[in-house]
């Protein structure tokens, strides 16, 4: 029998939540169940913690479309900690639908290195998102409604910027019309959608650190501009408690397990290529609470997601990672050698070694950070013992720790070797540094992800985002960290520039302020805001079985 992620997972014992909430020093009072296996934390009602636990952060190389098992060697290093006695809580972020249906699979890692219940988890979880989804489209009505009820705020209808979410890909959306149908049904005007997941509600929830901060940030968030070209918020609508009470219970972490019993906080679910990509400060913050150790993720590559929670999460949460682990595959590394989609499967370990240089890449930005990474080698049962050779000899010429890892195949057993490296880490401080600091102009931050992060030339901005940045100085908010959206394949804007890419020049094509989230979202290349379905969404595959259980849901 061939086993997949879903069938495995049934195949694993559960515990009771409550049960996995005791081993975290979770008291029942701070637990508010949702079924059998899943809760949420009331953080209020918490112990106070002594000392707060050591980060290590897992990021990947430039990955291929199927993912390189980050989630899954997360998910293997926080059982391999625990195997060797380690007080240890995994956090992850929740999965989106977009890409569950789509093409990319679910977030709850795989085969053995997995949480549970992964068919909930990968659905609709606690509602989290779908929290978020009501509340984005919630201000989009009391925005139409404003308009509609007189526009005593004089809002430019052409010039409103908030605009709906659903959590799926779904091209047909990203451009609409409301307000169709005369005087009764609204004032109609130009709208669109983007994916939950890119929307600026997941990135405030994902970056407060209260119910009150919470507020103020959906406060601040700006929703479009007036006639005079004067910014309108939250705020000037009034409707920020609506917001915060809709988002309320969102808030809370969800804990869970892993099948090897860890707990595991899942919350919040921004991507990392149009969005700041790391879970909620919220569960990092309680993670570090209940444990000494805690092992997160940011997703994409290290140019996306880490460089994200470096200037962007762990900024704002005042802490900085303790050790970073860069997840490798052969399977990426050929495609990095020039190998084509649907042959990464054959052995080729001269393209093993060429596609290199794109792990090396990665290597270097964690160390422009002052961290000395660990690569882990997600190990596929195709990898060939050569091309193995290939990535373990140049790392150890190379002087960087690497351990091969097995944990899809073995759980937490797997990982031993990729724990003992990182607990020597943990063991040593590092020289954490951020490559800007907020104060530097745009052009600077910018140009200092563009050359330190991805190796690139130079930065050009098109002449709507030099306007744009005009506006931005004008009100006093280029003094923001940037969230660049931009492709996860590549290091440069263009995702078929594959391995380690030199002398280009990225173009930012619009820079839009998010002020509740508090960076400025800067757009590259043709990234969209609302992802479309492949011609073969994983959807096809779905199903319920008679006993009411999912089928197909990888
Ligand atoms: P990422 O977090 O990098 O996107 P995931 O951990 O979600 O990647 O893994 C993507 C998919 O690849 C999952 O379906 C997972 O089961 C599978 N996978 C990960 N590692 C392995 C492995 N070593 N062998 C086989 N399948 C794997």
């Amino acid at each position: 029998m061939s086993f997949t992620d879903l069938s495995i997972a049934k195949e694993a014992t559960i515990k009771p939540i409550e049960k996995i909430a005791e081993s975290a020093g979770i008291s029942r009072d701070a637990l508010e169940l949702y079924g059998n296996y899943k809760a949420k934390i009331n953080v209020d009602l918490l112990e106070p913690a002594a000392k707060l636990g050591q980060v290590v952060l897992v990021t990947a190389l430039s990955p291929t479309p199927a993912g390189e098992g980050k989630s899954t060697v997360t998910v293997g290093l926080a059982d391999a900690l625990k195997q060797l006695k380690e007080s240890v809580v995994v956090a992850l972020r929740e999965p989106s639908l977009g890409p569950v249906m789509g093409v990319k699979g679910g977030a709850t890692g795989g085969g053995f290195a997995q949480v549970l219940p992964m068919e909930d988890i990968n659905l609709h979880f606690t509602g989290d998102i779908h929290a978020i989804t009501t509340a984005n489209n919630a201000l989009a009505a009391f925005i139409d409604n404003h308009l509609h009820q007189g526009n005593k705020l004089h809002i430019d209808p052409r010039r409103i910027t908030w605009k709906r979410v659903l959590d799926m890909n779904d091209r047909a959306l990203r451009q609409v019309t409301v307000g169709l149908g005369g005087p009764a049904q609204g004032v109609p005007r130009e709208d669109g959608f983007d994916i939950t997941v890119a929307s600026e509600i997941m990135a405030v929830l994902c970056l407060a650190d209260s119910l009150e901060d919470l507020k103020e940030r959906l406060a601040q968030m700006v929703i479009g501009y007036t006639y005079d070209k004067e910014p309108v918020t939250v705020r000037n609508l009034g409707v920020e408690g609506a917001l915060t009470l809709l988002l309320k219970d969102a808030l809370k972490p969800n804990l869970v397990q892993t099948i090897e019993g860890t707990p595991a906080i899942i919350h919040g679910g921004p991507f990392a290529n149009i969005a700041h990509g790391c879970n909620s400060l919220m569960a990092t913050q309680t993670a570090r609470r209940l444990a000494d150790i805690v092992v997160t993720e940011a997703g994409f590559g290290a140019d996306l997601g880490a460089e994200k929670f470096m200037h962007i999460k762990s900024r704002k949460g005042n802490f900085h990672p303790d050790a970073v682990v860069i997840v490798a595959t052969v399977r990426a590394l050929k495609m990095h050698g020039g190998v084509a989609k649907d042959s990464l499967k054959e052995s080729n370990h001269d393209a093993v070694r060429r596609g290199i240089v794109n792990l090396a890449k990665h290597v270097e930005t964690i160390r422009e950070f002052g961290i000395e990474p660990v690569i882990a080698l997600n190990r596929f049962v195709t990898d060939t013992e050569e091309e193995l050779a290939e990535v373990i000899g140049w790392a150890e010429a190379e002087e960087i720790e690497l351990a091969l890892t097995n944990v899809w195949e073995q759980g937490g057993e797997g990982g031993l070797e990729l724990a003992k490296i990182v607990k020597r880490q943990l063991a040593t401080p590092n020289q954490f540094a951020h490559l800007y600091d907020e104060q530097d102009s745009v052009e600077e931050k910018l140009r200092a992800i563009v050359q330190k992060v991805y190796g690139g030339a130079d930065v050009q901005l098109s002449d709507k985002a030099q306007k744009q940045l005009v506006e931005l100085k004008k009100y006093g908010w280029d003094a923001l960290p940037i969230c660049m959206a931009k492709t996860q394949y590549s290091l440069s804007d263009q995702p078929k520039l594959l391995g380690r890419p030199e002398g280009f020049t990225i173009t930012i094509r619009e820079i839009i302020p998010k002020l509740g989230a508090g960076f400025l979202v800067c757009l590259t290349g043709d990234i969209m805001t609302m992802p479309g379905l492949p011609k073969q969404p994983a959807a096809l595959n779905m199903d319920v079985g008679e006993d009411g259980e999912a089928v197909g849901l990888f």
